[in-house]
């Protein structure tokens, strides 16, 4: 098995009595493309810092090639950041920004000035080499700051919310810059964003944080897909939540379960055991919820139609059930005009056994 580039061994960072990163155990290979999410505080920043080397964790190893990195300061390791503010020198042009960092290595003038300008190139930057950074776009400073950091080659590359300042088109343009990059080069990225649809679209893997505590490590599409508990759910969004008591063990993975808004079925996730009587959380994609005037299927609700939000080519149709159970459905607007919905009508909410997905660790 390949060895990984990047190893939080039970990192722990406190600031004074306050524990920041709680107990971080992650793996990170060589080519990949990594993203650190979560909400505001959760420790996604904190953790970054300890790989760039700006911050020391207070326990654990981090480990880069196998060699540990604890102790090394910012300059001795190869983890160059990019920032949310781009830091770039005020005082140089653009080629001087990019070649600064192999200037400091002692490179010669007439080398440093050729290898600045292929990534200059590279970024499609070429044209501004000679500019003051002042007289670049918000795109265009972006990209220089890349160019800055990866002129270097390093085996990895730490990112900071570099797209945050950025109007939402041009983000979304960044986005297939850096993707672009990162898979021509083979170089592994670490990524942290507060925004899901940026880490969604880009990222081979997510971890996803919560106050100081890692919730759930996955591709993209198995968090969305099999949250573990009800944080990575409700931050994944589209997702109803009921809480209920295993009455039943059905076939296969299927299991009955008994709510206070009602009974249905839910799926066990791979490797998960429940016994009756147990309380179990589950999980319900919006999407995988269908809506009818006469219950057809045996996993239903009746509810109340209280809301609609037009979403592009998506409808969200919020729903109350008994006790005041609250639903989220996604259709697409074919789908939600043949239904001819209204608010205030009854119907019922209904879905396959196999789409309601018991969370593994609640
Ligand atoms: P944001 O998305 O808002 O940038 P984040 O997830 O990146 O948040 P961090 O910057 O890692 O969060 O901070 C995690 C927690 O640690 C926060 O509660 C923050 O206030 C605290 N913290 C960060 N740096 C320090 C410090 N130098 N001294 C004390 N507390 C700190």
């Amino acid at each position: 098995m390949t060895q990984p580039l990047v190893v939080f061994d039970n990192v722990v960072k406190h600031f004074g009595s306050f524990q920041a990163v709680e107990c971080m155990n992650l793996e990170i290979y060589k080519g990949e493309f990594v993203a650190i999410m979560g909400s505001s505080g959760c420790g996604k920043t904190t953790t970054l810092r300890m790989l760039a080397g700006l911050e020391k964790p207070s326990k654990g190893e981090i480990r880069l090639n196998g060699e540990r990195i604890n102790d090394l300061y910012s300059w001795e390791r190869e983890t160059p950041l990019v920032w949310q503010n781009l830091a770039l020198f005020p005082f140089l042009n653009v080629i001087e920004n990019v070649e600064f960092g192999l200037k400091m290595r002692g490179m010669a003038k007439a080398e440093r000035r050729k290898k600045a300008l292929l990534w200059l190139e590279r970024l499609g930057l070429e044209e501004f080499a000679e500019r003051d950074i002042s007289q670049l776009s918000g795109g265009q400073k972006q990209r220089v700051a890349l160019a800055r950091s990866l002129v270097t080659e390093p085996p990895i590359l730490l990112l900071d919310e570099p797209l945050s300042a950025l109007d939402a088109n041009l983000s979304v343009r960044m986005q297939s810059v850096l993707t672009g990059l990162q898979k021509d080069l083979g170089i592994t990225f670490v990524y942290v964003t507060h925004s899901q649809s940026e880490a969604f679209a880009m990222a081979d893997r997510v971890v996803i944080m919560s106050r100081g505590r890692v919730e759930q490590i996955g591709s993209p599409q198995e968090v969305f897909r099999e949250p573990h508990n009800r944080f990575v759910a409700e931050f994944v969004g589209g997702k109803n939540i009921l809480v209920g008591t295993v009455t039943a063990l059905g076939d296969a993975s299927l299991v009955r379960v008994s709510s206070e808004h009602g009974e249905f079925q839910a799926r066990l996730p791979d490797g998960k055991t429940v016994v009756p009587g147990d309380r179990v959380t589950v999980c319900l994609s919006a999407e995988h919820v269908d809506l009818s005037v006469q219950a057809s299927r045996p996993n239903r609700l009746a509810c109340t139609v209280v809301g609609e939000e037009f979403i592009g080519s998506m409808v969200n149709i919020h729903l109350e059930a008994k006790d005041g159970l609250e639903l989220q459905v996604q259709k697409m607007h074919a789908d939600y005009d043949q239904l001819g919905i209204r608010s205030g009508q009854q119907l019922f909410a209904e879905w396959d056994a196999e789409s309601a997905l018991i969370l593994r660790g609640e």
